[in-house]
């Protein structure tokens, strides 16, 4: 389960001498560096800073009747020390107290520590006790002078998540500051709080700095203590509330207002050679519904691999063109824009719709007699990558966004295409259907999504027949190329996956333009050079397979395939000349060849159970009876085995999320590239659904009820800025 670094959410742009940093605005530029580091930037970021865990010095032991295997205090009278050379320069102490005594090593010590440290001092030591060879010892532990008598603490010791030049005294002491400084009063009504059995805020925040001696420290470490369940609450209920005044907001936004005419779409579907899903249909009046009012639209379309979302945006493209409005189709990879182009091309073409491409490594004589169409709104469809919001891109009247794979792009190119639209009228904006195949499960949904419309597309075509999926040792890779050869004999065709990084991931950097940091650059380099190998090995095994298979005619696809080279093999495969497919993920999102009705996926141990599932709705999109071999490098760990286990067991991309969110957490599912995506720092929604469902419905009574309420809890967790905002 991955733990954010508390303040990962991030406070931007905050001017030195604001309110919130009457505590702060003491400290010098190099602490302020420090803390900013930890996410700090307001006294309250302080307040907010909670321990990462405790030392329970409420308790003093005689030395003799210490429990060993955890930490433990105990006093006593120095009776000796020295200076040892061996094996290490240290400074050795024994300290006795009436029970016993114990042996002392500071390995990294200062003259003047060794000063004070002299026979019939009074010391205190914190640490674990071990059974050395000279009887009990204690390494390094935490020293202090005493005097006799002096009381022991009775609250737990917070060790807080520090960094370089920031110690735990001063880090404490800060924290101590800020909490006296803070209004702390609960920003929620008593019997809200009674209701949902959460402890008042200012007592959480004391506990949590300061719990008292004989504090469930298990329930702290997890997280799951009362007082951290109000903090998780507190957090969503914050990010519930923005995303709903968000999504209020977007209703006072202008978008042309699009009613359905009903030419075009009719038209599509009666030409079409099969009839929609009941929830295509669905899903298609949701966005027909969207489209015709004056507000943008943000909705985003669900549906696992092959559920045919591509006709669900054409019907809402046809819509926009049918009142005048050109629509923009942006899709990840050069792959699948260009499929996009041929099927948006071959549905829209006969029914007089103008249907472009825009990519980047277009020949600049092409790009430029495309631009001019776009611009003048002869082009009506236009269909691309990320190409498609780049500055000399202008669009004559864009009414409708269309972003495949959205998950993909980071929020600032989807911002950015919307942005495109907005030139053309004054203040009106386009409307955005994002679509995903990566099934998002509801309490993700729930949370990061709060602020869109979401339709789901949840049932597969009919005619399909699942997908059976093996899991094979490469020790048996002889079995598997058999089955290759008899299923291509056969007059079938089959992919062969080699893992490879995602060729978006590179692109997005440049597209990003965000700018190279010497860190960043390091680990550019290193990722080329894992690139370069790992293009090495998807060449080696085309080669091999080459050899393998002389009598079939074998092809590759890859991410450093310029856009017409990928363009011809892919045709090549369409059309049946290819059958054997060498690729690596470049082929996970979109591809659609019926034909192809076995894929074979190279250590698929270590891929991501979401992107095995994309990759295997490769095949499985015909009549014919598909397969799916995962060979993996054996020995398979157990909990390798353990997750590739879920993906050969199920072919529900629902059940298949929710287990990767369960065991690599949210990033994964929602792509790391969010940027904009406000990262939760206390609450985990892989386990706090209850909270999650919770703050949902606590936010819409708030907002109706006591906008004051949510006003005063916005400012306290945002302080005043919308950076949990998205886009
Ligand atoms: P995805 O949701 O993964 O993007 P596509 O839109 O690419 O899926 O659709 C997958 C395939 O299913 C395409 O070949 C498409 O033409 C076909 N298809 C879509 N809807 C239907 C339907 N209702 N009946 C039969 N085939 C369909
Ligand atoms: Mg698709």
């Amino acid at each position: 389960m991955q733990r954010k670094a508390a303040g990962a959410a991030g406070t931007r742009g905050r001017s030195p001498v604001t309110p919130g940093r009457r505590v702060l605005a003491k400290y010098g530029e190099t602490l302020l560096a420090a803390l900013a580091k930890l996410g700090v930037h307001s006294d309250f970021d302080l307040v907010l800073h909670l321990p990462l865990r405790y030392d329970d010095e409420t308790r003093l032991y005689p030395i003799a009747a210490a429990p060993s295997g955890s930490s433990v205090l105990v006093e006593g009278t120095l009776v000796d020390s020295s200076v040892k050379y061996r094996p290490k320069r240290q400074l050795v102490c024994t300290i006795e107290d009436e029970s016993g005594v114990l042996v002392m090593r500071l390995l990294n010590f200062y003259p003047s520590q060794a000063k004070q440290l002299v026979p019939g001092a009074r010391v205190r030591l914190y640490g674990e006790i071990r059974q050395g060879f000279f009887g009990a010892e204690m390494v390094h532990p935490k020293c202090r002078l005493v005097s006799e008598h002096a009381p022991v603490p009775d609250t737990l010791t917070p060790i807080y998540p520090t960094t370089a030049g920031l110690s735990q005294t001063a880090l404490s002491r800060m924290v101590h500051d800020a909490i006296a400084a803070c209004d702390l009063r609960d920003t929620l009504p008593p019997d809200l709080l009674r209701r949902l059995k959460l402890p008042d805020f200012r007592l959480c925040i004391d506990y949590l700095h300061h719990p008292p001696r004989g504090a469930p420290q298990a329930g702290l470490q997890e997280r799951s203590h009362p007082t951290w369940r109000r903090m998780k609450f507190d957090e969503l209920l914050a990010q519930q509330l923005s995303m709903r005044i968000h999504r209020e907001r977007r209703q006072t936004l202008a978008a042309p207002a699009l009613a359905p005419r009903d030419a075009l779409t009719h038209a599509l579907v009666s030409q079409l050679p099969f009839q929609l899903t009941g929830a295509q249909d669905r899903a298609a009046a949701e966005i027909r519904a969207d489209l015709a009012k004056p507000h943008p639209m943000q909705r985003l379309l669900q549906g696992d691999v092959g559920s045919g979302k591509t006709i669900v945006a054409a019907l809402g493209a046809l819509q926009a063109l049918e009142n005048g409005y050109q629509v923009a189709v942006m899709a990840p990879t050069e792959i699948l824009g260009e499929q996009h182009f041929n099927k948006f091309s071959g549905w829209l073409t006969g029914l007089g719709v103008k249907v472009v491409w825009l990519a980047g490594n277009m020949k600049r004589k092409d790009r430029r007699v495309t631009l001019a169409e776009v611009a003048s709104g002869a082009a009506q469809v236009v269909i691309g990558t990320h190409a498609l919001f780049q500055d000399e891109v202008e669009f004559h009247n864009l009414g409708l966004a269309i972003v495949d794979e959205q998950h993909r792009f980071g929020v600032r190119q989807r911002l950015a295409l919307r942005l495109k639209g907005s030139d053309a009228g004054a203040g009106v904006q386009p409307h955005q259907l994002m679509m995903s195949a990566t099934p998002i499960p509801r309490t993700l949904a729930m949370s990061y999504y709060a602020d869109l419309d979401v339709s789901v597309i949840d049932e597969l075509p009919p005619g399909r027949t699942p997908v059976a999926t093996r899991l094979v040792s490469d020790t048996r890779r002889d079995e598997v190329i058999q089955r290759v050869r008899d299923a291509c004999v056969a007059g079938s065709q089959a992919y062969w996956v080699c893992p490879l990084i995602e060729e978006a991931e590179a692109e997005q950097g440049a597209a990003d333009g965000v700018p190279a940091k010497p860190a960043a650059s390091a680990a550019k380099r290193m990722r080329g050079r894992l690139e370069a190998l790992q293009l090495q090995s998807v060449l080696d095994t085309y080669e091999r397979l080459r050899a393998t298979f002389p009598e079939l005619s074998v092809g590759l696809v890859h991410g450093r395939l310029t856009g017409a080279e990928k363009f011809a093999v892919m045709e090549a495969f369409k059309s049946g000349a290819v059958q054997l497919l060498v690729a690596t993920t470049v082929i996970e999102v979109g591809v659609d060849v019926p034909n192809a009705s076995l894929m074979v996926i190279e250590n698929a141990e270590r891929m991501g159970l979401a992107q095995l599932h994309q990759l295997r709705g490769r095949v499985g999109r015909g009549a014919a009876k598909s397969a799916c071999i995962l060979l993996y490098q054996s020995p398979l760990s157990p909990f390798a085995r353990d997750r590739l286990k879920i993906v050969f067991e199920t072919n529900d991309g629902f059940e298949i999320a929710r287990h990767d969110l369960r065991m690599r957490g949210p990033g994964e599912l929602l792509g790391a590239r969010q940027s904009g995506v406000p990262m939760l720092r206390f609450a985990d929604v892989s386990v706090d659904l209850d909270l999650v469902e919770a703050a949902r419905d606590v936010a819409g009574q708030i907002l109706s009820l006591h906008p004051e309420v949510a006003r005063r809890h916005l400012e306290r967790w945002l302080g005043g800025k919308e950076h949990y905002l998205r886009v």
